[in-house]
């Protein structure tokens, strides 16, 4: 069963307004283990409309469309729908009556043109709105051996949100059957190589169409594997993607810091206080992205209580102008900072990154800053020196995440050369 998403409006395709509705449907449809192939966004104009239609007819189970319901001249599904399909646009008197009940009750004469929303494509059922005044549309267009079922919403995400519970999603679910289950999803999380190299090392699990499908995506330098599978039961999920979880595992092994919603900071929050284990850290230049990190992580929903709360962590954030040459430090003169500082704050462990570009030089294309990390944790202490470059949105969190990354790998007794 494949479904497509038509999301109507001007003040959507302009970009005045996000499209929040299809993402929503989405996620919703695949709740019902119906994927989505498509989505479209077109505006208040009837052609356009008429033409957007008839494409998803011919190639979807199902097309889920929200907005264009209003009274108003721009709102137009009604009429691209009938004309789409050659049908005419009857009265529905129940609905009519509905409506102007609805304005009685406002205490307000119902408009003229108000009666164009009891209008429906001929052949439509009527799926109705409890809290509003347009009434949605079921429709069911047959095409050459293929049968398409329409339905049409309005765009107020709170109504829409309403009928599709009520009545859509118990219409689709009749008539797909839910032998299949839902779309699940697990997720795998790692940091500290590109995409393209993860791709290399897992090459058959991210073969498209295979089963449970494996995307890759990056943001701000954490990359996520999302596996996805069609499944009846959370148990039967784990046991279908488990190989896929196990192949992954034994590719990528120490690079892989989490699963699930956990990011990186949240599982060093973790690992210091399962260790039992305080940390300080100094952060120099334009940027304090450990810090704010750690200050705000959430180690498994218990941030204020146990044994780790915000004062198991000391920060101390410089802005030094004029120490451009601190990264060019001799690795003793760094270790012999970094050990200073957790005797200073009597750490466990302490953490130095040294230096955070400013704005300025952020700006400068394509450069690669010198980073230096020094770490200790009182046994043993380290320098790793790292060229971090990109788009200043990703260059702040990739200098936090390599130091945090080297953190985790001290907490857990990780070698660091397969860090790239
Ligand atoms: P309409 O049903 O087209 O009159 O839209 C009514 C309201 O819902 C407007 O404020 C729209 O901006 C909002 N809306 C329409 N479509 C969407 C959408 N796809 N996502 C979020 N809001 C929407
Ligand atoms: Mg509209």
């Amino acid at each position: 069963m494949q479904a497509e998403i038509i999301a109507i409006g001007d003040e959507l395709s302009s970009g005045q307004r996000l499209d929040t509705n299809s993402q929503w449907l989405s996620k919703k449809l695949g709740d019902l283990g119906v994927r989505v192939a498509f989505h479209t966004t077109v505006g208040d104009d009837l052609s356009e409309n008429i033409e957007v239609l008839r494409a998803a007819a011919g190639r979807s189970d199902f097309v889920v469309c929200t907005g264009g319901l209003g009274p108003t001249l721009d709102d137009l599904t009604r009429q691209a729908m009938a004309a789409s399909f050659d049908r005419s646009l009857e009265l529905d008197e129940p609905s009519l009556r509905y409506i102007q009940a609805l304005f009685a009750k406002r205490h307000r004469e119902m408009p003229e043109r108000n009666r164009i929303q009891a209008m429906f494509p001929a052949g439509s059922q009527i799926i109705e709105n409890p809290h509003g005044s347009a009434p949605g549309i079921d429709l069911t267009i047959e095409g050459d051996g293929k049968s398409s079922r329409f339905f049409a919403l309005p765009g107020v995400p709170a109504e829409m949100k309403e009928m599709w519970e009520l009545t859509v999603a118990p219409r689709i679910e009749s008539q797909a059957g839910n032998a299949h289950g839902s779309m699940r999803y697990h997720v795998i999380k790692l940091f500290g190589i590109g995409e393209s190299d993860v791709e290399s090392k897992i090459p058959t699990v991210t073969r498209r169409g295979r089963v449970p499908a494996v995307g890759i995506t990056v943001s701000r330098a954490t990359i996520t594997l999302r596996i996805a599978a069609l499944s009846t039961s959370e148990e039967q999920f784990r046991e279908l993607i488990q190989p896929t979880v196990d192949e992954i595992h034994e590719a990528l092994g120490e690079l892989i810091f989490g699963e699930g919603d956990a990011e990186l900071h949240d599982v060093v929050v973790r690992l210091l206080r399962e260790q039992n284990k305080t940390l300080a850290t100094l952060e120099i230049g334009a940027g304090s992205q450990v810090a704010d990190w750690l200050l705000s992580a959430d180690p498994g929903g218990a941030t204020s209580s146990g044994n780790l709360s915000v004062a198991n962590i000391s920060t101390t954030k410089k802005w030094i102008e004029g120490q451009e040459d601190l990264e060019l430090g001799s690795d003793e003169s760094l270790v012999a900072c970094v050990e200073s500082l957790a005797r200073q704050q009597q750490s466990d462990l302490a953490l130095l990154v040294a230096r955070y570009p400013s704005p300025e030089e952020m700006l400068e294309s394509q450069k690669a800053f010198p980073l230096c990390f020094a770490l200790t944790d009182g046994s043993q202490s380290k320098v790793f020196r790292r060229y971090i470059g990109g788009n200043p949105d990703v260059l702040l969190p990739r200098i936090g995440k390599t130091g945090l990354e080297h953190l985790r790998r001290m907490l857990l007794g990780l070698r660091d050369d397969s860090l790239t």
